[in-house]
């Protein structure tokens, strides 16, 4: 199984294009915001609230706490797949460390990193018009990918909401953490050889299109 990171800032598409290829590829697609937003909405305990309160903000959730989630799903994920898609892990060096140090104990390594690269601009749109099926995940735009029905997700029938964090007040926030504490794992991963660069601007599919093509 080949692990591959996916790596951008907040709105450059990194759940858009997964969401494609684990339609095309035998590609296990975990996602750190998905588990964690999970995990809140189904504990009413001090700790859950606090996960929630912390990605309300944008915040990044303890390592210790992801680091655990990401632990499980890599014991987890099982040989029926050819691909393992970690998206929005790792988000800081301690993060790229501990899954190189954890990988490396059952001589295993990240295989490719693929950063989907998206201007600023772009992205403060994208994240203020995007809904959200909280059901399935699945994302929307209000302007340029609609729902066939407004307000309902096209997978599963479920309500679209704007996900707390991609409130306009948040958005910014989100931002700079990304610049401030993600934006260096692009050099952690090139020195390593192994950055691939995907132009995250575009068509969905053909994004995800370059996508599979990288990590082939
Ligand atoms: P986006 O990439 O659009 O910001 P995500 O769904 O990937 O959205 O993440 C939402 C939030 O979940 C983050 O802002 C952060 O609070 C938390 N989170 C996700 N992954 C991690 C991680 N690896 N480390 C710490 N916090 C994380
Ligand atoms: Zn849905």
């Amino acid at each position: 199984m080949k692990i591959i990171v996916i790596l951008g800032a907040p709105g450059s598409g990194k759940g858009t294009v997964a969401a494609r290829l684990v339609k095309t590829l035998p590609l296990k697609h975990v996602s750190t915001g998905d588990l964690l937003r999970a995990a809140a909405a189904n504990a009413d305990t001090p700790l859950a609230k606090s996960v929630a309160e912390t990605m309300r903000k944008g915040e990044l959730v303890s390592d210790e706490i992801v680091g655990s989630l990401v632990v499980e799903q890599l014991g987890k994920s099982g040989a029926e797949y050819e691909y393992f898609l970690l998206d929005g892990y790792p988000r800081n060096e301690k993060q790229a460390a501990f899954l190189e140090a954890k990988l490396a104990e059952g001589g295993r390594k990240v295989a490719k990193a693929v950063w989907l690269e998206v201007p600023q601009e772009v992205l403060v749109g994208r994240l203020s018009g995007r809904r959200t099926c909280p059901k399935c995940g699945a994302g929307f735009h209000v302007e340029t990918m609609k729902p066939k029905v407004e307000g309902v997700c096209d997978a599963c029938g479920g309500a679209l909401v704007q996900r707390p964090d991609d409130a306009p007040e948040n958005v910014a926030n989100r931002l700079k953490v990304y610049e401030a504490k993600t934006a260096s794992l692009l050099g952690w991963y090139e020195q390593r050889g192994i950055l691939a660069r995907v132009n995250g601007v575009g068509e969905a599919d053909a994004i995800a299109a370059a996508v599979a093509d990288a990590i082939k």
